[in-house]
């Protein structure tokens, strides 16, 4: 029976879901044929992240039958980053491991995991191996993205690395420590800390439904991944403008020198163009780039909550619904 030995260690898997209705059952199944092999107890913790679909339903359909399945339910979608934030935040497991519901983490990799904890490992992080099921465009602005972001960020995240990973409870409350709400959290994992260990896993394809990834977003996403962790970007446009102003007395004093020693000469309407709209260009740059931190020090300092949830299935904490 599950919950009956208190003295077993608690594993919490942590599964944001946004319109998953068929994923749930199939990932439920191939788990458990996972899990009830361990010595551990398990809790899955399911986030509803604003699914209009029946989700929902099937997720308390699980509960019914299997009262390790819990959900909590958000208002409505806050997204990839904050969902598992809210997992983590109510699972109450000594390890807990956030994945996707999709089974493009495998579950056949929570043992290497759960040995690797029991190793010692604090913090046990999937590495991909390779990136096959992934388009070259993918492929390609992952490995940009990475190098970019090792390079400025002065806290390295391993490439490839997913939010696939094994959280120790002290790790999980370190993580649930942090207020940021523009988290990007590959970052937030690696600052945290603790004795990490890599176990390396091929990723899947999609098990069922789509891929809720756009480019658009994955470009967004970069940008909070950037903006948290390195002030970079800001700081650049010191130097450069530095540059360009040096560059600019230089230009100043051939145009003295010239206009002494030959005279006033009216051409110059190109150099004058090329100059004026590399830099109008340039401060818009560094004005937008400024812009980028202050929308984050002004979605910080509102102090909102990162997330609002409806209820609570099957979890302690406000909003529960008890006896069930
Ligand atoms: N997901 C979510 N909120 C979102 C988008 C996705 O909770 O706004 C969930 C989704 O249901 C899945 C996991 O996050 O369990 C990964 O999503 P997806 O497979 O679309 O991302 P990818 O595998 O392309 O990274
Ligand atoms: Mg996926």
């Amino acid at each position: 029976m599950p919950g009956a030995d208190p003295r077993r260690r608690v594993v919490s898997l942590v599964v944001p879901v946004l319109n998953e209705e068929d994923a749930v059952p199939l990932f439920l199944s191939t788990v458990r044929t996972i899990v009830d092999r361990e010595p551990y107890d398990f809790e899955f913790v399911f986030v509803n992240d604003g699914s209009n679909d029946r989700t929902v339903e099937v997720l308390l359909a699980e509960h019914a039958r299997d009262p390790r399945v819990k959900l909590v339910d958000l208002s409505r979608n806050f997204g990839k980053e904050l969902a598992p934030a809210a997992g983590l935040q109510a699972a109450r497991g000594d390890a807990v491991v956030p994945m996707d519901v999709d089974l493009q983490d495998p579950p056949e990799v929570l043992p290497d995991f759960l040995r690797a904890w029991e190793q010692g490992a604090e913090v046990v992080v999937g590495v991909r191996r390779a990136r096959s099921s992934d388009t070259v465009g993918k492929r390609v602005s992952a490995r940009l993205f990475y190098r970019l972001f090792n390079r400025v960020s002065g806290n390295p995240i391993v490439p490839d690395a997913g939010d696939y990973r094994l959280l120790s409870r002290p790790a999980v409350d370190a993580l649930n420590a942090l207020p940021e709400r523009v988290r990007f959290t590959k970052g937030l994992y690696t600052w945290v800390g603790f004795r990490q260990v890599a176990v390396f896993f091929d990723r899947a394809p999609r098990s069922a439904g789509a891929g809720k990834w756009k480019p658009w977003k994955l470009w967004n996403f970069a940008i909070d991944g950037l903006t948290g962790f390195s002030t970079l970007p800001l700081r650049v446009w010191s130097y450069l403008g530095m540059l360009v102003a040096l560059a600019g007395f230089v230009y100043a004093a051939i145009i003295a020198g010239r206009t002494l020693l030959f005279g006033a000469q009216v051409p110059g309407y190109a150099s004058f163009m090329v100059t004026l709209l590399t830099l109008g260009g340039l401060v818009m740059v560094s004005l937008g780039i400024i812009g980028e931190y202050l929308g984050r020090v002004y979605e910080e300092v509102k102090r909102r909550p990162q997330y609002v949830v409806r209820r609570r299935v099957g979890l302690d904490g406000p909003g529960e619904a008890q006896g069930d």
